[in-house]
C-alpha cells in the first residue's frame, strides 16, 4: 500500500504556482483563500468551486481572476454566468464541472468539498498527477486504498491538510517507518466534552454547532460534537500514513495547540503544535516542500498556562468506538461508516433524529450491512462509490425506526 512520504522529498519549488480551489466558498476554501490573497506574486488562480454559492463564487473568481469556476448545482449556470459577465473567466456547472475544475492544469490543488461529494473531483487531481492538499478526510474514509494507490501509479503528491494529520506529517519526518511504534491524534473533546450522556442524547442544532475551538463548517462542527470527525480521522490516518488500527490512539487534549504526535522505537514522541487556525496546516500544503510565511496568531505558551490530556470515552462518544470497528472489519465497512453518518448528520439538521441518535443509526447500518453479508474486498474506487450510495440507501430506509426509539 502507498503512503505519503515520512521524509520529505525536497524538490525545489518553482517561482509561481498555479492552483485550484474546490470548495473554495467553504471553511478550508476560506482559509486557503486568505493565505493566496497575502502572497499573490506566488500563486496563479486556475479554478475554483462551489456548491451552490453563486454570488461567492464569482466574487473570488473576479477578485483572483480565477480562469474557470464551477458550481455543482445545474440549475444555476445561468445565475453564475450573469454574475461573471463582462469578464473573460470560463464557467460550469454539474458534476461533471466540478471534476472538469479538478482536471484544469494546477500544480497544486485544494480538495475541499463536503463529504464523499469530493471523491471524484479529488480523483481527478490525483490522476493527472498533481500536488493535492487533502482536506476531504470523506475521500480517504470512502476508498482510501484507491485513493492512495492511483495517487502512487499517477506520481501524485497528497498533502494532508487536516489539522492532525499535517502535524503527523511533519512529526513523521523525524524517523524511518521501522522506527515509529504509534502515532497519536489530539481531539478537543467538542462541546459535550464534560456533558453527561443523557444531555449529549438530547443536546440541539445550535448546542452541536458551539465548538469551543474551531471554526468550521456545519458537518464537521457536528462531526466534531459526536466525535464522528475523530474517528473519520482515525480512517484517515490509517490510509494517509499505512498504519494499522493499534498504531493509531486518540488522547482527548480540549486546548487544541497539540495536534499530533509520533512516538518512535527510543520512545521519544514528536508533536507539532499551533494555534487552533486551520490556515497554519492549510500554509504547510501550500508552501510545501517549503515553509511561507504563516496568518495565524504566533503560539503563546506562557499565556495558555495549561495543556491536559484525557482517554477519549467510548460509552459517551460511541462513534469513535465504531470508527476502530469499521477498520478492523474492512471490505467497504468505513465506506458504510461514513454514508450512514453523512445521513445521520443531515437527518439531524432536519430535526429528524436526536443528536444521540446519530451513533445509533451508523451502528445500526454498520450491523445490518454485515448480517445481510454485504461485506466483501472492493475492487476500485467506483466499487467504493456503489457501497457510498447502496449504504446510504440502507441508512434511509433504518432512519425512521432509529428515529422513532428511545435511546
Ligand atoms: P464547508 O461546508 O464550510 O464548505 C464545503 C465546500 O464544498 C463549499 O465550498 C461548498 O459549496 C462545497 N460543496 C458542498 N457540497 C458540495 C457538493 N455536493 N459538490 C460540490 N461542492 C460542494 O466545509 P468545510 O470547509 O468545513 O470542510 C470541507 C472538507 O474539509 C470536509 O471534508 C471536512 O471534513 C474537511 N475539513 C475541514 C476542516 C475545517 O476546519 N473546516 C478541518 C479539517 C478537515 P457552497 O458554499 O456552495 O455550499
Amino acid at each position: 500500500m502507498s503512503a505519503v512520504p515520512l521524509r520529505n522529498a525536497r524538490v525545489a519549488a518553482s517561482g509561481v504556482r498555479s492552483v485550484s480551489v474546490l470548495g473554495a466558498t467553504g471553511s478550508i476554501g476560506d482559509s486557503t483563500m486568505d493565505l493566496l490573497r497575502a502572497s499573490p506574486e506566488r500563486y496563479q488562480v486556475e479554478a475554483l468551486t462551489a456548491n451552490t454559492n453563486v454570488a461567492g463564487l464569482a466574487k473570488l473568481a473576479k477578485e483572483f481572476n480565477a480562469r474557470f469556476v464551477a458550481v455543482a448545482d445545474p440549475a444555476r449556470l445561468s445565475e453564475l454566468r450573469a454574475a461573471l459577465a463582462g469578464t473573460d473567466i470560463a464557467c460550469g456547472a454539474g458534476e461533471g464541472a466540478i471534476v472538469e475544475a479538478a482536471e484544469r492544469p494546477a500544480d497544486w490543488v485544494m480538495a475541499a468539498v463536503a463529504g464523499a461529494a469530493g471523491l471524484k473531483p479529488a480523483l481527478a487531481a490525483v490522476d493527472r498527477g498533481a500536488h493535492v492538499a487533502l482536506a476531504n478526510k470523506e475521500c480517504l474514509v470512502c476508498a482510501g486504498e484507491f485513493f492512495m494507490d492511483r495517487a502512487a501509479k499517477a506520481g501524485a503528491t497528497i498533502l494532508p491538510a487536516d489539522s492532525e494529520h499535517n502535524a503527523l506529517f511533519q512529526a513523521l519526518a523525524s524517523g524511518n517507518r521501522d522506527e515509529l511504534t504509534k502515532v497519536i491524534i489530539t481531539a478537543s473533546g467538542g462541546p459535550f466534552r464534560t456533558w453527561a450522556a443523557a444531555d449529549i442524547e438530547q443536546a440541539t442544532l445550535a448546542q452541536a454547532l458551539k465548538h469551543p475551538n474551531w471554526s468550521m463548517g456545519q458537518k464537521i462542527t457536528i462531526d466534531s460534537a459526536s466525535m464522528m470527525n475523530k474517528g473519520l480521522e482515525v480512517i484517515e490516518a490509517s490510509w494517509l500514513f499505512a498504519l494499522s488500527p493499534d498504531e493509531i490512539d486518540v488522547v482527548v487534549h480540549p486546548q487544541s495547540i497539540i495536534h499530533g504526535m509520533v512516538e518512535f522505537s527510543d520512545r521519544s514522541v514528536v508533536a507539532q503544535l499551533g494555534s487552533p487556525d486551520m490556515r497554519t496546516p492549510i500554509a504547510h500544503c501550500l508552501g510545501w516542500p517549503d515553509r511561507i510565511v504563516g496568518r495565524a496568531a504566533p503560539l503563546d505558551l506562557a499565556k495558555i498556562g495549561t495543556l491536559t490530556f484525557e482517554a477519549p470515552d467510548y460509552a459517551r462518544f460511541p462513534g469513535l468506538k465504531l470508527a476502530y470497528d469499521a477498520l478492523r472489519a474492512g471490505n467497504g465497512a468505513t465506506t458504510v461508516y461514513n454514508a450512514a453518518n453523512e445521513i445521520a448528520v443531515a437527518a439531524f439538521i432536519a430535526q429528524r433524529i436526536r443528536f444521540g441518535a446519530i451513533a445509533r443509526l451508523v451502528e445500526e447500518t454498520m450491523n445490518s450491512w454485515i448480517r445481510a453479508g454485504n461485506l466483501a474486498p472492493l475492487s476500485c474506487a467506483d466499487d467504493a462509490i456503489a457501497v457510498d450510495h447502496n449504504a446510504r440507501d440502507m441508512a434511509a430506509a433504518l432512519l425512521p425506526q432509529i428515529a422513532a426509539k428511545a435511546s
